[in-house]
């Protein structure tokens, strides 16, 4: 059985979302990125934490998940937001760009008819911090039809944990053959 696809989100989760006055986890360092298409006199400030690439690279080196970006940040994940983490280059959802004002316009998270159709029946475990209670849905009937399907969801003030890596990594082993028969 192949591993599970690891899908990650950017913002919210390695990018956590500003206090209420506008400040920035003390935890995180501040970075300038210039996305494509913008120019460079006006880069956007991005802030990241100096431990979650060394964190998702040991997560990564198991095996037990095949990493791909699921971000609105599209390629400028792998070009700009993985080398700042110190991660070696993934590949990307190229997910679509509606025109929506609100991250679930059916109530549920705009990516994921994308990434339903992108998965097939692929296992996977994906961290996103804008699930709602259908995508729960969705994961636990995705599951239940043989399909094992993990939903982790960082608190976006907070961003990515340790344990949300450590249930990554436990969902993968399970995925196993060898862990499956056991
Ligand atoms: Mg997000």
């Amino acid at each position: 059985m192949r591993p599970p696809y690891l899908l990650l989100d950017i913002d919210g989760v390695f990018l956590p979302f500003p206090d209420e006055h506008g400040s920035t986890p003390a935890t995180h360092a501040r970075h300038d990125v210039v996305p494509a298409g913008r120019s460079a006199d006006d880069p956007v400030t991005v802030w990241l934490h100096p431990d979650h690439g060394r964190l998702l690279t040991d997560v990564i080196r198991t095996g037990l998940v095949t990493p791909v970006w699921c971000t609105s940040w599209r390629q400028d994940a792998t070009t700009l937001i993985g080398p700042l983490l110190g991660l070696p280059d993934l590949p990307h959802v190229d997910l679509p760009r509606p025109q929506i004002t609100t991250s679930h316009p059916n109530g549920y998270l705009w990516k994921r008819d994308h990434v339903d159709a992108w998965l097939a029946d692929a296992p996977v475990v994906w961290i996103d911090d804008d699930f709602t209670g259908l995508d729960h849905d969705w994961a636990a009937e995705r599951t239940a039809s043989g399909m094992p399907t993990l939903l982790v969801q960082p608190d976006p003030h907070l961003g990515l944990q340790p344990e949300h890596l450590t249930q990554v990594s436990r969902h993968g082993a399970r995925s196993l053959p060898t862990a499956r028969a056991a």
